[in-house]
């Protein structure tokens, strides 16, 4: 292996910290504690993990941690009046409805009811039309933390060839847009790309965002190329089972400059930016300065 590793786990660490910090001056200085509500509809488990992970981390950072767990019958009506009482209490900065919602409610409708100035996942329209337009938005959590580990290695992405593998509106789409708004030259690939070898190895940076276990092979690569690999897919592993990422982790080190290990690359980036992103619009609600360095 010759791949430089970029270790999320770590860097996760110092946003967090970065957070941490910048809550304990809002509190001592100004008197505010930011918040975060998260709204879990139904017992899907993945999601149940993550709402418990997000809860737990949120007040690590010594925010306000506010879950509203409801049972998978809830009437879109319901949801949609808890999320305006969300938008209108002022002690929640940040509004999250966990993903995926039960098949009878439509997520965009109520994604969209979401105040996008709380909208901590960035989903909201008004959210993608900001960033797609280049202005001050709440960004996408997981290509967030795509992108600060791209700029912490790289410094400068500017003029870069860029391929995203994937165009879904929470990572392939937004993770394009980013990198487009830091000057790189992207192409974005999915089901229907033809010779998707051929498209990924221009790439100077490859972000995979498909779901689809180690589909990324080292020849794929351009050599010296930084690998980013958002999936995370559990394939067996004798009687038990085992993380891997839409990468071939060990043929892409062999070719990539760096790349990103599953577990432990973009996946503790997205609940850190997440509590950055609360802590980016508890200072956009209260007209005081943005933390540097955890927003796009
Ligand atoms: P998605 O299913 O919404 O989108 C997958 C995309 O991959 C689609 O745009 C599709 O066109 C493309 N695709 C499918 N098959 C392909 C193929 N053969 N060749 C090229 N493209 C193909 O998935 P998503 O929500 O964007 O998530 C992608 C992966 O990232 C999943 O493994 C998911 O678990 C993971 N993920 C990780 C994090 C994290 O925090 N690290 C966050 C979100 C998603």
């Amino acid at each position: 292996m010759s791949a430089t590793i970029l270790d999320g786990k770590a860097f996760a660490a110092t946003v967090r910290a970065k957070v941490a910090d910048h809550v304990a001056r809002l509190k001592s200085e100004h008197g505010i504690t930011p918040g975060l509500a998260v709204v879990l509809v139904g017992e899907d488990p993945a999601s149940q993990v993550y709402v418990r992970s997000k809860g737990k981390q949120t007040k690590e950072a010594g925010m306000a941690s506010f879950e509203h767990r409801l049972p998978a019958d809830t009437s879109e009506e319901a949801l949609l009046r808890m999320v305006d009482q969300l938008n209108k209490d002022p002690g929640v900065h940040g509004i999250l409805v966990q993903l995926p919602l039960p098949k009878h409610l439509d997520s965009d409708l109520v994604i969209n009811s979401i105040d996008p100035a709380k909208d901590v996942d960035g989903f909201h329209i008004s959210n993608v039309g900001l960033l797609g337009t280049g202005q001050r938005s709440m960004v996408p959590c997981t290509p967030l933390g795509c992108l600060m580990l791209l700029r912490d290695h790289h410094g400068s992405l500017s003029g870069m060839e860029a391929v995203v593998i994937g165009r879904s509106n929470i990572v392939g789409k937004p993770m394009a847009q980013l990198l487009l708004n830091d000057s790189c030259t992207v192409t974005i690939c999915h089901s229907r790309t033809k010779d998707l070898k051929e498209t990924v190895r221009r790439g100077d940076i490859v972000v995979a965002a498909v779901g689809r276990p180690e589909m990324v092979p080292g020849d794929w690569i351009k050599p010296g190329a930084t690998v980013i690999d958002v999936g995370i897919n559990r394939i067996p592993d004798g009687d038990k089972t085992r993380l891997v990422g839409d990468c071939d982790f060990d043929s892409c080190a062999e070719v990539a400059g760096a790349i990103t290990p599953v577990p432990g690359g973009v996946g503790p980036m997205t609940i850190a930016c997440l509590l950055a992103n609360t802590v980016t619009a508890c200072c956009r609600a209260n007209g005081l300065p943005e933390p540097e360095g955890l927003t796009a």
